[in-house]
């Protein structure tokens, strides 16, 4: 908890808060934050100066604010038949995204699973909005029966999933989001589902949803499949209804010219940008198995990260001596388990070589 002066006026909402984040370590491989192991490729980065350079002129003007290109380029890397650029919103990553769906939305409570991304609390907490979770089962997957109950008992204004899940990388089924999608029709409640790791799995996504069921959103992210973390690019398909809502609570040219310039030429070069998708998942599918041969508990992930148990010492005692072998990875705050991302197959290597000496 922090020591705030008296002479602050911090809300008392926030005043047993820490500041939310990863450790940010220099020299060490880097497996904590679920980012694309894999640097822009070079032409890429070639391009985006240029197309930064040409722009730079007009950089005492305020950018586009409804975003119409960026969410054009987006409509159409979705290339859903439903899909067109009103069906799409774009901000500062999908955590900006959140924010706003908050700002906007969260008229009552609102219902989330545990564990899950832990960033969904805490936005409901800062914006002031009432958060009830509901435990997974014991091997992670909904228990549906148990969500509906809840929804029909506490009618939440938004219902929150994540899938592929994070931490734990399980993936909901289609059909399980169709039948919560159809459960909500007629109430006033959002179903938000998050698939920032959605390329990385081969499940249906929750796109083809929302022309039956308007009250679905998804919220997506071009920081983990796309390998453009740094340039804070997320977006939302969603009715158009729900995007004019967001409209109100978004602050004025929120999204930079340099951003949606960034975005759109990598947008125009996806095939490159996405191209190592293959190699993670196949790594994630190798290290599983091997992490599985010394023994571990590996959940089944549709992401780019695995969440896993069944070793000694404790995490934190884990967790450290990985990180005493130069390997960083992520303690969620779950006794028993820890994260790792999926990296390059050498990175892979040495942490698989890390985790084999620091098991007891
Ligand atoms: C990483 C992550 C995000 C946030 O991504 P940004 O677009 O970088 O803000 C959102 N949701 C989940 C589940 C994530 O893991």
């Amino acid at each position: 908890m922090a020591n705030w002066p008296d002479w602050l006026p911090i809300k008392n909402a926030l005043r047993g808060n820490k500041i939310y984040g990863a450790p940010q370590l220099q020299d060490v491989v880097k497996l904590n934050t679920n980012e694309n192991p894999y640097p822009l490729p070079h032409s890429v980065v070639t391009e985006l100066t240029s197309e930064i350079a040409s722009i730079a002129t007009s950089l005492n003007r305020y950018p586009d604010r409804d975003t119409v290109k960026l969410r054009s380029a987006l409509a159409n890397y979705l290339s859903s038949k439903h899909v067109t650029t009103e069906n799409i919103w774009a901000a500062n990553g999908s955590n900006e995204i959140l924010q706003q769906v908050f700002l906007a939305y969260a008229s009552s409570s609102c219902i989330g699973l545990s564990p899950s991304y832990s960033v969904h609390p805490l936005i409901a907490q800062i914006t002031g909005s009432e958060w009830d979770s509901l435990p997974l089962k014991n091997d992670f997957t909904i228990d549906l029966s148990a969500l509906l109950t809840r929804i029909e008992e506490t009618n939440p204004s938004l219902i929150f999933i994540t899938s592929p899940n994070n931490p734990t990388g399980g993936v909901v089924e289609f059909k399980e989001l169709k039948k919560i999608a159809e459960f909500i029709k007629g109430r006033r409640t959002l179903l938000i589902v998050d698939e920032a790791y959605a390329e990385f799995s081969s499940e249906k996504s929750a796109i083809e949803l929302i022309e039956d069921y308007p009250q679905v959103a998804v919220v997506r992210t071009m920081s983990k499949a796309f390998a453009f973390a740094g340039a804070r690019v997320g977006y939302l398909v969603a009715d158009s209804n729900i995007i004019s809502g967001l409209k109100i609570v978004r602050l004025p040219y929120h999204l930079s010219a340099l951003t949606q310039a960034a975005a759109l030429v990598a947008l125009k070069n996806v095939k490159l940008m996405q191209s190592e998708i293959q190699i993670i998942v196949t790594e994630r599918i190798r290290l599983r198995e091997e992490m599985t041969k010394l023994g571990l508990r590996v959940i089944d992930s549709g992401a780019n990260f695995l969440f896993f148990t069944g070793f000694q010492p404790n995490s934190q005692e884990l967790w450290q001596s990985i990180l005493d072998k130069g390997i960083l990875i992520r303690d969620v705050g779950i006794e028993g388990f820890l994260r790792v991302t999926i990296g390059t197959p050498e990175e892979n290597e040495q942490f698989l070589n890390s985790l084999k000496t620091s098991l007891r």
